[in-house]
């Protein structure tokens, strides 16, 4: 570790960042949802009124097209983005009538909770070869409780039938494969070998295993659904030594999504892609039309504190908005090892992913004091964890195998 660190070309690449155009970029269609999940950070549901109109949509694009890039990853977010779907759909249009017109490329993802997925979705899907995400929480019980809807009784079952139809499509190469994730509750840590085995079950080589993030609903409803660190890592261990006997002595390929971006930070060079770098990889847009340097951001901003609004795209373009104090400012954010006295004594800071937004939302600041949460003692136990693991060759041989594989 030590000849590692020494070596000046490797540090100096965990800083130089080489493109600060942003190729992310992840748009609200607003808070309507035909659910109600128990920890929702959107704070969404069907009263919501709150939709992104094809006007601001279109004012949205235009700004995303001011940024010198060849490529441009558009995520459509929500509550469920399908509840907009005629703005949805007409955005798409515009987006790709513009990358034809100005000869760039664009991929598009939308995150949906899959449980109404009509004929016409299914069509725009493969149509604009539409990368989807979703929300698997786990067995039908588990699901069903964190996952509930005030329309549909078992939400497991029907978003089940439709990411098995999302996964055929993928299988026969007409889309991506969609990406799923977790999002662990309290009910959920009785249950981590139950959960992986429920991506087994689809054949899904990636596993997301979300912390839950003390916003919106979840903030609310935190003292009934929240868990302190230490039950979180039980679990999470649990499910990653169970992950690594499935790929070790069953031959079954699976990977954790957040330890392989650990891993790929601790064991290769050149990460600053990787970092949690928000601004120089990607910015979020509100239904208002508004800029924030993350999605998380974009929350806090929904729930009318506007810290990280950084400009509307109304009158604005790339150039404007990379010479906003505070864009420099959220920027310079992400460096906590640099800016923080505290984090840079941290043997683990390099690779470390606590966020500006986290900072924010436990202790008030975006320069908080990182060491005395929940999160840093976190982290520090999977640093701790992983480079136990190093030291077993056969993991070793995995781990690195994972880095290679899978993106
Ligand atoms: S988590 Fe997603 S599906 Fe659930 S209520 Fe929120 S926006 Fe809707």
């Amino acid at each position: 570790m030590k000849d590692r660190l020494s070596n000046k070309k490797e540090i100096l690449s965990r800083y130089i960042i080489n493109d600060i155009y942003p190729e992310e970029h992840i748009i609200s269609l607003g808070r309507k949802c035909n659910s109600n999940c128990i920890y929702c950070i959107n704070n969404a549901g069907k009263d919501s009124t709150e939709m992104l109109d094809l006007k601001t949509g279109k004012k949205i694009i235009d700004f995303i097209f001011t940024i010198p890039k060849d490529y441009y990853y558009i995520e459509f977010t929500g509550g469920e983005p399908f509840e907009n779907f005629d703005v949805l759909f007409k955005l798409t249009d515009y987006a790709k009538n513009k990358a034809f017109l100005l000869n760039k490329d664009i991929h598009f993802s939308v995150v949906s909770n899959l449980i109404d997925l009509k004929p016409e979705y299914i069509k725009f899907i493969i149509r604009n070869n539409i990368t989807i995400c979703t929300s698997l929480d786990g067995p039908k019980h588990l699901h069903n409780k964190t996952r509930k809807s005030p329309y549909y009784k078992d939400t497991y079952s029907n978003t089940l039938k439709n990411l098995k139809k999302i996964i055929y499509y993928s299988k026969k190469g007409v889309i991506e494969t969609p990406n799923i994730i977790t999002t662990v509750t309290k009910y959920s840590l009785a249950y981590p070998k139950e959960i992986v085995d429920e991506y087994i079950k689809l054949n899904i080589s990636r596993i997301q295993l979300g912390f839950l993030e003390p916003l919106g609903r979840a903030e609310n409803l935190w003292k009934s659904i929240g868990y302190t660190y230490k039950d979180y890592l039980d679990f999470y261990f649990k499910a990653i030594n169970y992950i690594i006997y499935l790929n070790i002595k069953k031959e079954i390929p699976v990977y954790e999504k957040g330890l392989l971006l650990l891993l790929r930070s601790v064991l290769t060079q050149n990460n600053s892609r990787h970092r949690a770098i928000d601004i120089a990889n990607r910015l979020a847009y509100d239904c208002k039309g508004n800029i924030y340097p993350s999605d998380e951001t974009r929350i806090i901003g929904e729930e009318k504190d506007f810290t990280f609004k950084i400009l509307n795209v109304e009158n604005n373009n790339f150039n404007s908005f990379i010479h906003n104090k505070k864009t420099i400012l959220f920027l310079i954010s992400n460096f906590q090892e640099l800016i923080n006295p505290l984090c840079s004594k941290c043997p683990y800071s390099f690779y470390c992913k606590i966020t500006t937004h986290y900072s924010y939302i436990c202790s008030g600041r975006i320069f908080g004091n990182m060491i005395d949460s929940e999160r840093c003692q976190l982290f520090n136990k999977i640093f701790e964890f992983i480079f136990k693991k190093l030291e077993d060759k056969e993991i070793r041989k995995l781990f690195n195998i994972w880095i290679e594989l899978y993106p």
